[in-house]
């Protein structure tokens, strides 16, 4: 493997990528330190290199794509994370997100429902020491076994709110899911304030890949 070799010129990159996401408002210096630790260019083509520390959106494999890192900034600002919280994530693509999670010290557990991206955020994942837990499955079904979850994080653009995962939402927790049916998202953040009380407020207008249900009954969860 490689393009998994993090040089001065890429953390140099890195740096420059950090004060545009400070200059677009994002300004929790937790977030913008694990946007130094995780080096993007392990999560892309070798031939995207020099593109890795652009604020866009590239092609990862089996039609996704890496989300651009100021997406994935806003979500995990809009996420309050801190230390040990258990997160899910719907939507491991790159493992790019899952990454960044990891680097704030969160227990993150995430599904995808491409097999072959599943493998490869794993491998990446575990060169960089991270010990997330991976599932290859159905995002809509959650991961009932390790609810409930302090936070979720949906990085895929899901038709409506699935059931389930507000189900696997701790009281007092916090999901992010980018909602709408045609190729834009207005982004969500829903409390959950009691067992049956859910508030919700919008965000930005988004544009994710679509939130798709699996083809097969892979994996059913536990
Ligand atoms: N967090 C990723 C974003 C990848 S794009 C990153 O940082 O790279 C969104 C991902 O959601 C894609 O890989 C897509 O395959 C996945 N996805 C779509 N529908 C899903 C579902 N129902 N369950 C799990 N993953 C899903």
């Amino acid at each position: 493997m490689d393009h998994l070799k993090d040089s001065y010129r890429h953390q140099g990159k890195r740096k420059i990528l950090i004060s545009e996401l400070r200059q677009m408002g994002i300004q929790i210096p937790e977030i913008l330190e694990a946007f130094y630790a995780v080096p993007r260019h392990f999560f892309m083509d070798l031939a995207l290199d020099d593109l890795a520390y652009t604020n866009a959106a590239f092609q990862i494999g089996s039609g996704q794509t890496i989300s651009h890192p100021y997406t994935v900034a806003y979500q995990t600002q809009l996420l309050e994370v801190k230390p040990k919280m258990k997160i899910l994530e719907i939507g491991t693509g790159s493992g790019f997100q899952t990454s960044i999670l990891c680097a704030l010290g969160a227990k993150v557990y995430s599904i995808e429902r491409h097999q072959e991206l599943h493998v490869k955020a794993g491998a990446i994942l575990k060169h960089l020491g991270y010990d997330a837990r991976l599932r290859y499955g159905d995002g809509f079904l959650g991961w009932p076994s390790y609810a409930p979850f302090d936070r979720i994080i949906v990085t895929c653009g899901a038709p409506n709110i699935p059931s389930e995962l507000k189900n696997q939402l701790a009281v007092g927790g916090i999901m992010i899911i980018p909602v709408g049916e045609g190729a834009e998202q207005k982004m969500l953040k829903i409390i959950r304030l009691s067992d049956g009380e859910f508030v919700d407020e919008a965000f930005g207008t988004f544009k994710f890949v679509p939130m798709l249900e699996s083809k097969v009954s892979m994996n059913p969860p536990k």
